[in-house]
């Protein structure tokens, strides 16, 4: 049985060697994430290759997407590497202060107007939220402060301000660095961090664009401001990430489960893909299997309609990347059988496209009816995009001659890419010819229906007007 919802699991030193991806691809990973936050560009393209070496081998089309590392706000450095901090100590930050002068007293900070954007009564959140300080008053460049949550700090931790609302632009000079790799390597998705509007993502776009690159663009929500500026970075982007890491710490993760189901909700509406990213199976870092919080959270994003789950670390550094994928893989068809309500998107709405509304007319046919497979001849993907925001448990085939596409498509919650191209322009020789495809693939049975979307004037129009009912026969 094929899952649905999607896999993208992070490539890193734990998933170097060629087995471990080939094991982590017939597990069910869809799409290689490089975080572009470690490692060299060397890194990245060994990687990058030794992947699609590996797709290759098992004969499956994996999108690779590139994520930036975003102006991810830091400390800098300790004369000694580390301080321990304990609750009620006094403790002060100021970008001021010299590289490596970090002591027991206080660090410096990477972002040099970082005490315009606090004030007394904030709070800083530090190493991902493990430590607290709450802002007593700013002076100058210095803003002092009192430990609420202690511990031990090293150089380099990230610094959060809960609530949001420190400046920092979206792209940094090593972003841009990088968005010329991405588009150099030729990536499918290119992760956009910190976006605080659809400014930041258009930002994002135009320098893809300018380098040469095509990737869909993934806007990461994982600020405050991205979460009140939802509906201009949702129409900006091709992809949006609910990037739970940094966006727990700065909405407080209690109201995380709620953000997360709105997001996915107002994502799919507006056509647009959907990632559920961090933590989901994160002791599996250690373990070879996953606690029951960690089943019912992935089993959770699977109901709420993400079309696809992400691994980091449980991947990248974690003791089993194989195992990993495969436990996520096995969730996801658990989660799959549990009866959702008949969808209504779109229901009430007016359609200005052609190809959408065929699109939205097959999956009405093929919810009605007992068709075994959705078939869409497809050059960019779109078609099947469409199709499958509606919910169904029919298979969307992305029957396309282009790679990229296939690569793409590999990310959308029931769509599976096939390699197809068919020259012939008489109709049943090309039907015949999907029905041995399918049949080759054992993806359907002699005598099942399937439903066939096509441009009816193939390479003239370009884009899908047609639908067909179809009885698939024996090959001949
Ligand atoms: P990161 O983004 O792993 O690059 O920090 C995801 C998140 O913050 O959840
Ligand atoms: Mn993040």
């Amino acid at each position: 049985m094929l899952k649905r919802t999607k896999i993208v699991a992070t490539l890193g030193p734990a998933s170097d060697d060629t087995e471990t991806l080939r094991g982590m691809i017939n597990a069910g990973m869809d799409v290689a994430r490089l975080n572009f936050s470690h490692g060299t560009a060397e890194d990245h393209q060994r990687r990058a290759e030794a992947l699609r070496t590996a797709a290759e081998l098992c004969g499956r089309a994996i999108g690779i997407m590139g994520d930036l590392q975003g102006p991810k706000i830091r400390i800098r450095r300790f004369a000694n590497h580390s301080i321990a901090l304990s609750d009620g100590d006094k403790f002060f930050l100021d970008s001021a202060l010299g590289l490596m002068d970090g002591n027991q007293e206080g660090v410096g900070v990477a972002l040099d107007t970082i005490h315009e954007d606090v004030s007394s009564g904030d709070v800083l959140l530090l190493n991902d939220g493990l430590i607290t300080l709450k802002v007593d008053s700013v002076d100058g460049t210095r803003i002092h402060t009192t430990v609420v949550n202690g511990g031990i700090l090293s150089d380099h931790k990230g610094i959060n301000l809960k609530g949001g609302g420190l400046s920092a632009a979206a792209l940094t000079d090593i972003d841009k660095e990088n968005i010329k790799l991405a588009a150099k390597m030729d990536l499918d998705f290119l992760a956009v961090s910190f976006v605080r509007n659809g400014e930041d993502v258009e930002a994002a776009r135009r320098l893809l664009t300018e380098a040469g690159g095509h990737a869909l663009i993934v806007a990461k929500v994982e600020r405050a401001e991205a979460v009140e500026n939802i509906n201009s970075i949702i129409a900006a982007a091709d992809v949006v990430m609910v990037a739970r890491g940094d966006l727990g710490v700065e909405m407080g993760y209690a109201e995380l489960t709620g953000i997360q189901k709105k997001l996915i909700r107002k994502t799919r509406k507006a056509h647009k893909i959907v990632i559920t990213a961090t933590q989901m199976m994160e002791s599996m870092i250690q373990n070879p299997i996953p606690t029951r919080a960690e089943v019912s959270d992935v089993s959770n994003a699977v109901m709420d309609g993400t079309d696809a789950l992400m691994l980091s670390g449980e991947t990248a550094v974690g003791a089993y990347p194989v195992g990993a994928v495969r436990e996520m893989s096995e969730i996801v068809i658990g989660a799959e059988k549990y009866p959702l309500p008949i969808s209504r998107h779109r229901m009430d709405d007016h359609f200005a496209l052609v190809d959408e509304a065929i699109a939205m007319a097959t999956m009405y046919t093929a919810n009605h009816m007992s068709v075994k497979a959705i078939i869409a001849l497809t050059e960019s993907g779109s078609t099947t995009r469409w199709m499958s925001r509606i919910r169904s448990d029919i298979p969307i085939y992305a029957f396309t001659p282009h790679v990229e596409t296939s690569r793409r498509v590999a990310m959308y919650r029931g769509v599976y890419p096939v390699s197809f191209s068919s020259d012939i322009d008489n109709p049943r020789a090309l039907y015949q010819d999907i029905f041995d495809t399918l049949l080759a693939n054992k993806l359907v049975k002699v005598g099942d229906l399937a439903i066939l979307t096509k441009g009816e004037v193939d390479r003239i129009s370009g884009s899908t007007n047609s639908m067909t009912v179809l009885q698939i026969e024996p090959s001949s």
